[in-house]
């Protein structure tokens, strides 16, 4: 996964790392320089020209090594930027089924925070790392041309920091994880509170909901402090390793200096060859300790990537727009392998044009068969058609193209009231716009607000009325020119002006699509062609209005109690 990003930026990297090895490479030639400086020293020679040499190779060195790093970061940050896109263009295509499951929270932090860490991994992690390797690879290699014994006693001390590395670098990719993991809770728990704003306020959960972000809060900080102690312990550790070979270097070197078998200026060379292995060493800590923290963050964000997701949307060519008829066969559904069937076997038809009710007691499968429709979901068995095609043999966009979804709460977005309209038909003209705000009966809403369609509505549609704000969602649905609306009647209250004008519009679009209808509402069902009375999952009864109050016990009791208590329809059609 990690590959996939780093692949498109693999030249940049490697010119990154390349130009970060020249760098180092000029600060390797320094020790040989200044060799011949002391050399010249002694012997009385010109000092200029090897001072000369030395300040340019510096200069020339830095310089290099600041290009090196500008570029590895600026890929890096590249790399970071594929990673989020990838993982941003993912999101609103993911499956419905999976995001029941993921908590939103934790799915913005791993965007957010996750992404973040692949930056560590790219500059410290894989370049750094290789630069380092390359270049203790040349420093021991002219530190063995140099004294062979000296080398074997600094490799002697510095196998032991690899020791120490084997055993800290694992237990700091694991708290990384796991402080990861806690940025993520903290993310879903904020987002648990601040989704639910005013019932926090109102139920005074604010310190209880405080206080499990906090939790998580410090669990991260926990989790962060362990892989810092690791760290600590790491970077130590290579210090002293390189502080102890000095001292050993310097106790056997002394020794062989003066029993004559080493050249002074030798064993000064040598020691600054091991300074400089300092910086690669440290080099090499530090990246794989960025490593592990980066794979860390991959494991996160590969559990993202390897969700299936929809395909995207392609323009659907210029659809019908008749009515489609629908009919769901022995349809068997549940939301998960351990969850008791919602659907058993659901069997029904709904004929192209006019309106079919579906009513049912609160958990008996309504919403569920709009899901399936929209193929939210797929069922476990059995097939659902629409127009004799199935489902799954139309390409995705083409079906929700067909299909026009109010939900039940349907969202009024903040923005201006023609945004909202035109938010699944971009391209709806003025025209289209004002038939469909007269068959929702908005037309004299749009005339009376101050900006017309341009006006706000406020945050959730704040500002508009319940009644107001269906038949937003509806005049939305409507612009699509869908085939099938499927509308779930709100269950709250409408007063009896925007209950009239609801049970108009629906008949109106009635004349003109297929309308499947979830009833809360007396006038609804009366005025349908059909009712589909459905049991836990069960098809119980089909019929009309005044054959389902005679035929059937359960319709009766919802009709009477369910239904909004217009007792004058009950009586009048019950009469
Ligand atoms: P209705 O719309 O008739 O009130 P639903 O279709 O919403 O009923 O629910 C049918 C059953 O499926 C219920 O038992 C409900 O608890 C369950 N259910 C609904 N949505 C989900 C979901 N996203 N995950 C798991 N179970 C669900």
């Amino acid at each position: 996964m990690l590959l996939t990003h780093i692949r498109p930026q693999k030249w940049m990297l490697v010119a990154g790392g390349l130009l970060g090895f020249v760098g180092g490479m000029a600060g390797l030639a320094e020790p040989l320089v200044a060799k011949t400086v002391i050399e010249a020293f002694g012997s009385g020679g010109s000092l200029a020209g090897p001072i000369v040499l030395l300040t340019v190779l510096v200069l020339c060195g830095a310089a290099i090594s600041a290009a090196g790093s500008y570029v590895l970061e600026r890929t890096a940050e590249s790399i970071v930027l594929s990673a989020r896109l990838g993982l941003v263009g993912r999101m609103l295509r993911l499956r419905v089924h999976d995001v029941d499951r993921l908590k939103p929270g934790d799915l913005l932090s791993r965007v957010t925070a996750d992404t973040t860490l692949l930056r560590a991994v790219c500059t410290s992690g894989v370049t750094n790392g290789i630069t380092a390797v390359f270049m203790l690879i040349g420093c021991v290699a002219l530190m063995a041309a140099m004294d062979p014994v000296l080398l074997g006693v600094t490799l002697g001390v510095l196998t032991l920091i690899a020791a120490i590395g084997l055993f800290v670098f694992p237990r700091i990719g694991r708290a990384t994880a796991q402080a990861q993991m806690a940025l993520g809770e903290m993310g879903a728990g904020l987002d648990r509170a601040l989704q639910a704003f005013r019932t926090v306020k109102a139920s005074g959960a604010e310190a209880r909901e405080t206080e499990a972000v906090r939790v998580a809060a410090r669990e991260a900080w926990r989790r962060g402090v362990t892989a810092a102690r690791w760290s600590a312990i790491a970077g130590t550790s290579t210090w002293l390793g390189v502080q102890l070979a000095f001292l050993a270097v310097l106790g056997v070197g002394g020794i062989r200096v003066a029993n004559g078998s080493l050249e002074i200026s030798a064993l000064i060379a040598f020691l600054l060859y091991l300074f400089y292995l300092t910086g690669p060493i440290s080099m090499l800590v530090e990246g794989v300790t960025q490593l592990q923290t980066g794979l860390a963050a991959v494991t996160r964000l590969r559990e993202i990537e390897d969700l299936e997701t929809e395909p995207l949307d392609e323009p659907v060519a210029e659809k019908e727009s008749t009515p489609a008829a629908l009919s769901l066969r022995d349809v068997h559904f549940h939301y998960g392998e351990d969850r008791s069937p919602a659907l058993h076997g659901v069997s029904f038809e709904v004929p192209a044009g006019g309106m079919t009710a579906l009513v049912g007691p609160s958990g008996a499968g309504k919403s569920t068969i709009f899901a399936l429709l929209e193929r939210f979901y797929e069922p476990a068995s059995g097939s659902i058609l629409i127009d004799g095609r199935d489902l799954t043999e139309l390409p995705l966009p083409e079906l929700r193209a067909a299909i026009g979804y109010v939900e039940q709460d349907a969202p009024v977005l903040a923005g201006s009231l023609r945004e909202n309209l035109v938010f699944g038909a971009p391209g709806a003209t003025d025209a289209e716009i004002a038939e469909v705000l007269r068959r929702t009966q908005l037309t004299d809403l749009v005339e009376r607000l101050p900006e017309g369609l341009e006006t706000a509505v406020g945050h959730r549609g704040q500002m508009l009325s319940g009644g107001e704000r269906q038949r937003v969602a509806i005049a939305r649905a409507l612009l699509r020119r869908p085939r099938v609306l499927l509308l779930d009647e709100a269950t709250s209250q409408l007063d009896a002006v925007n209950e009239m004008r609801l049970r108009e519009v629906i008949d109106e679009v009635a004349g003109e699509t297929t309308v499947l209808v979830i009833a809360h509402r007396l006038s609804t069902v009366t005025g349908a062609d059909r009712i589909v009375v459905l049991e836990a999952g069960r098809v119980r009864a089909i019929g009309t209005h005044a054959e389902l109050v005679s035929g059937d016990a359960l319709y009766r009791e919802l009709a009477t109690t369910q239904f909004a208590a217009d007792s004058e329809i009950m009586t009048s059609v019950e009469g």
